[in-house]
């Protein structure tokens, strides 16, 4: 099947060209014909098969095809997001697929002045992309209205669930008009999702191109054995070693992130971190700078990282195992991305081997295991006999003696770093 094939008009097949696109992805072949003929669409897709496309562009073409002139303050589709960063991304994703045709788009979302985006909102838009947080902001403060809504999408609707934007959600849904289309996306399908899913959609077509939990299958998994007091030293040499020029590498804690590119600067490795306290500014600017090359390390917690499409990423650590094994799909679901190949490795102490097992369940698969040259088990390191597994920065230096030495210091650190992983803000 070729993009001609799909009923687009010719501003939108220019456009899809002009990206290097050269047929339809699977979910895009399946979808885009669904949603042209007016459709609710459940799309059980993971990260990087294309999902982008597949809603925009039938979008594109409806709201091209079916001109409107703008009302003051409404919006004719909603996209949204759980996250800035995809919020952002799906807006140059439109901006690039929407450019040779005159509609008006937007993207809101916390973190950065809202003036513009009053501006943006008073004549009214064809497309607007939001996270939950700003757009109620706007809703409450009546600077946008979504009564004339044509077109909802929810993109990554498992992770608003995760990130606790239900009641949002439901806030914003009490807004919408009954009569409308309703495009619903997630990688995961728990009960609550379902039940989300039954309340938003009309008798909806389930269209699912991988099955849920699987990985991308370009992408090769691969686990080093570490003890856990070597992990920094263990990173810095194999980026080193193996001349890695771009890694993003998921920390399970803030602090554990900056503390980490820290260390890896110290290494003589351009590393920066992202996540949740930095200023949108500069997670903007960190992001650009690591797309561009500028940066050769990124270390991101799993919440900063969300929606993030490097392309022909080649590399993604997992420096800690995640909290929920689902995390580890979406995790190196940002390498072998759109059929590119890539490398998934992820630092396994002693005390991870449950999680990495729940993961192998999940994913149905087995993860290679091996220990790099000069990293085998020292029986110095004393592990934790419970098998939990902890992030780097809950774990003792390399001094496994002082370990119990000064156990106040200890517990109140764990206690802070307990309460930084708790209290994840939500981005508005
Ligand atoms: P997504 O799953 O929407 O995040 O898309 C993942 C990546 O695939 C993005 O970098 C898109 O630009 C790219 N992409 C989307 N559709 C196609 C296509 N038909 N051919 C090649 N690349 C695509």
């Amino acid at each position: 099947m070729q993009f001609t094939d799909l009923a687009l008009a010719p501003p939108i097949l220019t456009a899809i060209a002009e990206q290097g696109y050269q047929t339809p992805t699977p979910i895009q072949q399946q979808t885009i014909p669904l949603i042209l003929q007016g459709k609710d669409v459940l799309g059980g897709a993971q990260t990087g098969t294309g999902k982008t496309a597949a809603f925009t562009l039938p979008i594109l073409q409806k709201l091209s095809s079916e001109p409107t002139p703008l009302v003051a303050k409404q919006v004719r589709c909603l996209i949204l997001t759980p996250t800035r960063e995809l919020a952002q991304q799906v807006a140059d994703n439109v901006a690039a697929y929407a450019r040779h045709l005159p509609l008006k788009t937007a993207v809101f979302y916390g973190g950065v002045s809202v003036n513009p985006q009053l501006e943006q909102a008073a004549g009214g838009l064809d497309i607007l992309i939001a996270t939950p947080g700003r757009l109620l902001d706007h809703l409450h403060q009546q600077s946008i209205s979504l009564y004339q809504l044509e077109v909802l999408v929810l993109d990554e609707a498992d992770r608003m669930l995760d990130m606790g934007f239900i009641h949002d959600i439901r806030r914003i849904m009490a807004k919408l008009p009954p009569k409308r289309q309703t495009l619903f996306f997630s990688a995961t399908f728990s009960p609550e999702i379902k039940t989300l899913a039954d309340s938003l959609l009309d008798n909806p077509v389930l269209v699912e191109v991988a099955k849920a939990n699987s990985t991308a299958a370009g992408v090769e998994q691969l686990a080093y054995r570490v003890d856990s007091q070597r992990k920094r030293e263990l990173i810095s040499e194999v980026i080193g070693k193996k001349n890695w020029q771009q890694v993003l590498i998921f920390s399970r804690t803030k602090f554990g992130a900056d503390r980490l590119s820290k260390q890896l600067q110290l290494d003589g490795i351009d590393a920066q971190a992202i996540h949740g306290d930095k200023s949108q500014g500069h997670r903007t600017k960190v992001l650009q700078d690591f797309k561009e090359g500028k940066v050769r390390v990124l270390v991101a917690t799993d919440i900063a990282a969300r929606g993030l499409d490097i392309e022909e990423l080649p590399i993604v650590v997992n420096y800690d195992l995640p909290h929920q094994a689902e995390d580890y799909v979406h995790r190196i679901g940002r390498t072998g991305r759109a059929g590119n190949v890539g490398l998934a490795v992820t630092l396994v102490t002693p005390d991870d081997l449950p999680m990495l097992k729940e993961i192998e369940l999940l994913t149905k698969q087995v993860i290679t295991q091996q220990v790099f040259a000069g990293y085998e088990h020292d029986p110095r390191f004393n592990h934790s006999s419970k098998g939990t597994h902890k992030a780097a920065d809950e774990q003792d230096e390399v001094k496994p003696k002082k370990k119990f030495s000064n156990n106040r210091k200890l517990s109140q650190e764990k206690a802070r770093l307990r309460a930084e992983l708790t209290g994840k803000k939500r981005p508005r």
